[in-house]
């Protein structure tokens, strides 16, 4: 079942560090919330490659960002519902909203959201220590982020994930416990620690010498530290950057890593549907006045099965991938992974590759380093 991903270009102000698309301007959310609702009932401009998707159930929902919670619980509701008239949406499906607890916290927000039918938040916490949120460019406090979660299960929506950030300026393993410890009191089902990286013409990137960022060193202690404490209180590693209690992992995005279908509409937002990919440039004002999604190619090959897979616990089974694809593995590829198997960088039972978690720290290389050897035609 595919998922379909909302993209909200919308924040209160541009976080320092974030190349995420979005804008800081409410005078164009309404124009943006009916552009989305025409595309969802007409499917205009990304009709022929859509195919029959009305006719299929979705299994998620997804209102990312930006910040989502930013336009406000209703005109949230409203997408959801315009949604819910245009395609197939089952009772059990996974409808999720991204929210910043600083400009969530209007009375009834989760409220409204609930009774809408969302039934999952991922909250941008990034740290509980207010100087590292500060230096992020985050204006919520600790205590607003504890208010939000409480309002959000007081609502009913207990499957709440919360963001927190790796490699933070001036952040140490002392002060991540201490995120770690206040996320966990809060009760919820799920965490995604993602390292902070430089990107590109962000202000960080002009101010990275002045930023007192830990050492790469120590942001790597941090992480198999935080591994640790997760699974020690019952969390499960289920993806590089992703810890959940049982049953609650994030089925949207679980989907993209098993290189399945959605689509994705708003600026900036992509898609994979029937084996093409594409996606709405990042521009506002192009999405709002009818520009078609442009088209990124091909996608559902081999590599890509492999690459998005060994992201995840399971990894990835040879003999699978073999059926799946009809490529024969090389014969140098046993011992390739031999090797990375007596490193302690990954798993190996003759059939499935799983990266361990020291292995997660060095994906990119590693991914690469397999996807090389499992084409034994090349
Ligand atoms: S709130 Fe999120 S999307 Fe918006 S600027 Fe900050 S990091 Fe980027």
């Amino acid at each position: 079942m595919p998922g379909i991903y909302i993209h909200v270009p919308f924040c209160a102000s541009k976080c320092p560090y974030c190349d995420f698309y979005s804008v800081a301007d409410r005078g164009r959310i309404d124009n943006y919330i009916s552009a989305v609702i025409d595309e969802l009932a007409t499917l205009r401009r990304v009709g022929p490659l859509a195919g029959d998707l009305k006719h299929r159930a979705i299994a998620t929902v997804y209102f990312g960002g930006g910040t989502p919670s930013f336009v406000g619980a209703e005109n949230l509701s409203r997408l959801l519902l315009a949604v819910k008239d245009n395609f197939n949406v089952p009772s059990g499906a996974e409808i999720t909203a991204e929210c910043n607890p600083s400009s969530s916290l209007a009375p009834g927000f989760f409220e409204t959201l609930a009774a809408a039918g969302f039934n999952r938040v991922s909250l941008g916490m990034q740290s509980a220590v207010d100087a590292e949120r500060k230096k992020l460019g985050r204006k919520a406090t600790a205590v607003d982020v504890e208010t939000a979660v409480k309002a959000c299960q007081s609502a009913g929506i207990t499957d709440i994930s919360l963001d927190i950030m790796l490699g933070v300026p001036e952040q140490t393993e002392r002060s991540l416990l201490s995120s770690q410890d206040f996320a966990l009191s809060l009760g919820v089902t799920h965490l995604s620690a993602y390292m902070l990286s430089i990107e590109e013409g962000t202000f960080f990137d002009k101010k990275r010498d002045a930023l007192n960022l830990p050492e790469e060193d120590a942001v790597c202690d941090m992480y198999l530290s935080l591994c640790e404490y997760l699974k020690n209180n019952g969390f499960r590693h289920y993806e590089i950057s992703n810890f959940c209690l049982p049953g609650h992992e994030a089925r949207h995005n679980t989907a993209y890593w098993r290189d399945e279908e959605y689509l994705g509409i708003g600026p900036a937002a992509h898609s994979y549907l029937n084996g093409r990919r594409f996606y709405f440039p990042r521009d506002l004002d192009a999405f709002i006045s009818g520009m078609p999604p442009v088209d990124d190619g091909p996608g559902g090959g081999p590599e890509e099965a492999v690459m998005l897979a060994l992201r995840l616990d399971t990894g990835i089974s040879l003999q699978e991938i073999k059926e799946k694809f009809a490529v024969a593995p090389s014969p140098g590829l046993p011992a390739i992974l031999q090797k990375y198997q007596s490193a302690g960088l990954l798993t190996f039972d003759g059939d499935r590759i799983a990266l361990t978690e020291k292995g997660f720290l060095v994906s990119n290389a590693l991914i690469g380093d397999v996807i090389s050897a499992m084409d034994g035609n090349r």
